[in-house]
């Protein structure tokens, strides 16, 4: 299975992404995540994505792209993959097309989640991550056990500073602006569906797993 998950930050993609992934014994390939891990290993190109991801702005194309196709050449790869977070411009999602031909790959699906923007910046400012192993929580919809403690290791939870509110304003508009047109990208195709991310994690896991299951 290879899948595309889009929508805007807070879509509630992350969640749906860890559900999917399981099903399918796929690798959940995020390269928000990966940006995180290569900024916490130090290394440069850490370092140059951490001054775009702070700002709310898309890491350059060209750094993005090259992190995608590397990933790709994994082995485990081979299974199939779940996407989360790429691609988010047209020119990366011709940049992907490109890269599924050079591994002889087809898209199985790519999935929409739509959300208000107001709905959206309400999620993204209760949301906190574990320091240690960047489990995600959220105040209200999934609160911690204990307050500001991650229930797995007993890390500290913190807000990103990209998901405070200014820096989320910022994320959706350019969601709005480059993102969103990679919906139509794909509509043309052909092969989007179309989710209602407002509805409880049950039903927009029940209602995917239900279209995917119905593809094969
Ligand atoms: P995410 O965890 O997917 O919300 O990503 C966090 C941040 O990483 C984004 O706000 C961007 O700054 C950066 N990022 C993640 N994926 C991409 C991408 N495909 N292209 C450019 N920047 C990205
Ligand atoms: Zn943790």
């Amino acid at each position: 299975m290879r899948i595309i998950l889009m929508g805007p930050p807070g879509a509630g993609k992350g969640t749906e992404a860890e559900s999917l992934v399981k099903h399918y014994h796929i690798p959940h390939i995020s390269t928000g995540n990966i940006f995180r891990e290569l900024y916490k290993d130090k290394t440069t190109v850490g370092k140059i994505a951490k001054e775009f991801i702070d700002r709310g702005e898309l890491v350059p194309d060209d750094i993005t792209n090259e992190i995608v196709r590397h990933r790709l050449s994994h082995a485990d790869a081979k299974k199939g993959f779940l996407f989360d977070g790429y691609p988010r411009n047209v020119n990366q999602a011709k940049a992907f097309d490109e890269m599924l031909i050079s591994f002889g790959w087809k898209l199985d699906a790519v999935i929409n989640f739509s959300v208000p923007d107001e709905v959206i910046v309400k999620r993204i400012s209760g949301r906190r991550v574990c320091e240690v192993c960047g489990a995600v929580y959220h105040t209200e919809n999934k609160p911690p056990k204990v307050e500001n403690i991650c229930d797995v290791d007993g890390g500290m939870l913190i807000q990103r500073v990209d998901d405070m509110e200014k820096t989320v304003q910022r994320r959706l508009r350019i969601y709005n602006q480059q993102t969103a047109p990679v919906i139509g990208y794909y509509e043309e195709k052909g092969s989007i569906i179309h989710v209602d991310g407002t509805k409880s994690i049950q039903e927009v896991d029940q209602t995917i797993k239900k279209v995917l299951g119905e593809m094969n």
